[in-house]
């Protein structure tokens, strides 16, 4: 049957501003990193974003090399745009990003303005469509001149092929420099795109201060630690973890002692709570107001459900906040 957007789908979900713009995103966007590959199940990928835009999560976020392999997911979120969402494009916020290596030679990596252009047509044609809303350089390249890579995001602004623009991965100092330059163009420039969770804490020593004095919003990723930080590691890798698929970043000897040993500390913080590891570790990043939307992946309905109501308990007492710093330590 034809989707339809739930009528309701704009009551719950609270929504920040995005820096200093005229964009506000929900505090929970989803990622399709993993699990809208080829060897994921379309069926529950298709319902994913269902209950995401049916709970008000307008933004989907995607890169030129989700997969595996490479290209999939955009090919994959397009064919269910095309179905599912078509009437619904101007609600969403739909990202991609092109900065790893992505086709063989040399003008399939990094950060010339050769590859980020050929490559976000590219990504065009695989979702069809015919903008993004944000279009990502996807991490810093140390040896094309800042300018050009800025200068590609600028004109890809231009020629109308999105209408904002981010930067993933740059440091404090790169994304001041980055900032610099796309202010003298008058590029949009709307947001970065950080990795930050309870167990990777690097935004808090200056990045945050930095997009909050340039006036630019963040969406952090990997807030689970790719699901680390849940309850599921606890007793063992379920056959159907990440942790236990092939063709991922998790493997299993990133799963020590000493982790488990922590995450089932955490876990008991957050049953007190009466939330689930997963929704804690997702507010306690939200608590900074800085932090404009964080950014979950999900391989089952289940989970992003579970990630929603999350969103029903966003404060901590100080302390709950001091018992999660002692297991931090
Ligand atoms: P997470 O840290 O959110 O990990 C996602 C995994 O956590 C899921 O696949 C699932 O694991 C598990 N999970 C999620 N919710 C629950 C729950 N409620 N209960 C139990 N387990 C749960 O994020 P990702 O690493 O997937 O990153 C999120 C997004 O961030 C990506 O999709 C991508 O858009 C972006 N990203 C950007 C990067 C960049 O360089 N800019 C790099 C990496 C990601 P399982 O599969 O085992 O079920």
């Amino acid at each position: 049957a034809q989707y339809e957007a739930s009528a309701s789908r704009y009551e719950q979900m609270q929504y920040r501003r995005c820096g200093r713009s005229g964009i506000q995103l929900p505090l929970l966007s989803l990622g399709l990193w993993h699990n809208f590959g080829d060897k994921s199940d379309l069926r529950e990928s298709r319902n994913i974003l269902r209950t995401a835009f049916d709970n008000g999560i307008t933004h989907f976020d995607l890169a030129n090399n989700y997969g595996p392999p490479y290209g999939a997911a955009e090919r994959n979120f397009g064919s269910i745009f095309k179905e599912d969402f078509k009437n619904y494009r101007d609600e969403l916020i739909i990202s991609t990003k092109a900065g790893w290596d992505m086709w063989p030679g040399p003008y399939g990596n990094f950060g010339s303005r050769k590859y980020l252009i050929a490559s976000l047509d590219q990504s065009l044609q695989r979702m069809g469509l015919d903008y993004v809303d944000i279009f990502y350089h996807h991490r810093p390249d140390p040896d094309t001149p800042l300018e050009e890579t800025m200068g590609a995001l600028d004109q890809i602004v231009r020629q109308g092929k999105a209408l904002y623009v981010g930067i993933s991965q740059y440091s404090a100092e790169d994304t001041q420099k980055a900032a610099a330059i796309l202010k003298e163009m008058k590029t949009p420039f709307l947001i970065h795109q950080p990795r930050y969770s309870m167990l990777d804490r690097w935004v808090e020593g200056g990045l945050l201060d930095t997009l909050a004095a340039e006036g630019l919003g963040s969406i952090v990723f990997s807030p689970l630690e790719q699901g680390l930080l849940t309850d599921k590691y606890l007793k063992g890798i379920p056959e159907d973890s990440r942790a236990a698929k092939e063709g991922t970043y998790l493997n299993k000897e990133q799963i020590s002692d000493e982790l488990i040993n922590k995450v089932q500390q955490l876990n008991e913080i957050a049953k007190n709570r009466e939330q689930s590891l997963a929704q804690m570790a997702i507010v306690w990043l939200l608590k900074d107001e800085r932090v404009t939307s964080v950014l979950v992946g999900v391989s089952k309905v289940s989970q992003l459900e579970n990630n929603i109501n999350g969103l029903e308990k966003l404060d901590f007492t100080e302390a709950e906040l001091k018992a999660i710093e002692s297991i931090l330590a």
